[in-house]
C-alpha cells in the first residue's frame, strides 16, 4: 500500500465556480487566474478544463505561460506583472501573450522593441494598493505614450488592484474604484479591475473584464460569506487516512513539546499528513479535520509527515479510516480551507499553494 496522502481535484467544481464569477458579471469577461501551479491545483490540467469556458488565463510569469504553450494551450494568457526584463518582449511576441505594464521602464522597453504583431497591453494604475502601477498623476502620459505607438501596443486596458475588496467596510473599496473610475473615464479605457472578492461582492468594480482568482478553487474570499459565496464549491480535497491508534490515560501528552495533554481518557490517530506535505505547522490544537466523515480536532504539533487528531468521539475510527484535512468527505461532509486557515492564522490561499509536490494530485471530471 503506498502512503494515502492524496489531493483531489475536482474539475467540475473549478468549472462551476468559473461559470458563477462569470454569470455574475454578464457585461464582464472573466480571466481565469492560474498564477502559482494554479492556485496549488496544477496549472496545465485547471488551464485544460477552463480551455471551452474561459475566454482568457492569466499567470504570473512567463514561465507559467510557457508551461501553458508547450502543454497546446491556445487560450490567450495575460501576464499579471508584465514582464521582469525587456529580454523578455521575443517570446511574448512570439507565444502571443497579453502584458501588463506598471513601471515606465516597461514603456520604454516596449517602445523600443519592434513586435511582429501588435501586443496588446494592461496598463496598470496605482489607486491605493501601493504596490504597482503608475501613480494616477503619471497614468495618462503613460497611456499617451503606448496609444501612440499602434504599430507596437493594441488593445490598451486600464488595470487596477483592490486592497480591501474582501472586507464588510466599503470605504477603502470606494475611495480606489472612484480614483480608477475618474482616469477611466478621463480616457474612454475599458476596465479590468475586479478580483475574486470584487467580482462577488461588488458589481460597480466589474469591467470589460475582470480577474477572478482563488473564487474559482472554491475558497470564499469575503470576510463574511453571503449567499453568493456560498455557491462556491470546493475544488481540493485533501485526503488521508489513519495510519495508528494510541490509548492515552488522562495527563498523558501528544507530540513535539507535549502541546497536548489528554483532560480524560482518549483515542489518538495517527494520520499520514504533515508540514512536510504543506500541512501548515501553525495548525493550533482544535483545528477541525473529518475523521470518517465526522468533525474531530488536532491533538498536538503538525510533525513533518504526520499529524495527531483526537478520534474519542468517534468508535468507528480505525487504521484505514477516511480522514480529510479540507474539501468534502465521502459522506458529504464538508470542511472548508477556509477554516482550516482560520486555525492556522492564514488565509486558503497558502494552504493552497502550499500543498508540495510529494502530494499527488488526482483529477476528476472536467
Ligand atoms: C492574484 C491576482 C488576482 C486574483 O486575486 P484573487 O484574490 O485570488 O481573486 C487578480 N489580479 C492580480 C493582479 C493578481 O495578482
Amino acid at each position: 500500500m503506498a502512503r494515502p496522502l492524496i489531493a483531489d481535484i475536482d474539475l467540475d467544481a473549478l468549472r462551476h465556480n468559473y461559470c458563477l464569477a462569470r454569470d455574475l458579471a454578464p457585461h464582464s469577461r472573466a480571466v481565469a487566474v492560474l498564477k502559482a501551479d494554479a492556485y496549488g491545483h496544477g496549472l496545465v490540467p485547471c488551464a485544460k478544463a477552463l480551455a471551452d469556458v474561459a475566454p482568457a488565463l492569466a499567470v504570473a510569469c512567463i514561465e507559467e505561460a510557457e508551461v501553458l504553450r508547450a502543454a497546446g494551450i491556445e487560450t490567450p494568457i495575460m501576464l499579471l506583472e508584465g514582464f521582469f526584463e525587456a529580454a523578455e518582449l521575443e517570446r511574448i511576441d512570439a507565444l502571443g501573450l497579453w502584458s501588463a505594464v506598471h513601471s515606465a521602464w516597461q514603456v520604454d522597453a516596449l517602445l523600443a522593441y519592434r513586435p511582429a504583431r501588435p501586443l496588446p497591453i494592461w496598463v496598470k494604475v496605482d489607486s491605493g494598493m501601493h504596490r504597482l502601477g503608475f501613480p494616477p498623476e503619471q497614468l495618462a502620459a503613460q497611456w499617451a505614450r503606448l496609444a501612440a505607438a499602434d504599430d507596437r501596443v493594441c488593445d490598451l486596458h486600464l488595470m487596477s488592484h483592490f486592497a480591501t475588496a474582501d472586507s464588510v467596510d466599503p470605504s477603502y473599496f470606494q475611495y480606489q474604484l472612484d480614483i480608477v473610475g475618474a482616469i477611466a473615464d478621463e480616457l474612454g479605457a475599458p476596465t479590468c479591475l475586479a478580483n475574486s472578492p470584487a467580482t462577488l461582492a461588488w458589481p460597480e468594480a466589474h469591467g470589460a473584464w475582470n480577474r477572478p482568482g482563488v473564487m474559482l478553487y472554491g475558497s470564499d474570499p469575503l470576510e463574511t460569506a453571503s449567499d453568493v459565496s456560498r455557491r462556491l464549491a470546493a475544488v481540493m480535497t485533501l485526503r488521508s487516512e489513519v495510519i495508528a491508534l494510541r490509548e492515552l490515560q488522562a495527563g498523558e501528552l501528544v507530540g513535539y513539546g507535549g502541546r497536548w495533554r489528554a483532560a480524560r481518557r482518549s483515542r489518538i490517530a495517527v494520520v499520514a499528513a504533515g508540514y512536510g506535505d504543506g500541512y501548515d505547522r501553525h495548525a493550533e490544537d482544535g483545528t477541525p479535520v473529518l475523521v470518517n466523515g465526522q468533525r474531530c480536532a488536532i491533538a498536538g504539533k503538525v510533525s513533518m509527515d504526520m499529524l495527531t487528531v483526537d478520534v474519542t468521539d468517534v468508535p468507528d475510527a480505525d487504521i484505514g479510516s477516511e480522514v480529510v484535512l479540507w474539501g468534502r468527505a465521502s459522506n458529504g461532509a464538508l470542511l472548508s480551507v477556509d477554516e482550516v486557515a482560520r486555525h492556522c492564522a492564514t488565509i486558503s490561499y497558502t494552504l493552497l499553494t502550499g500543498v508540495l509536490p510529494r502530494v499527488p494530485r488526482r483529477y476528476h471530471g472536467g
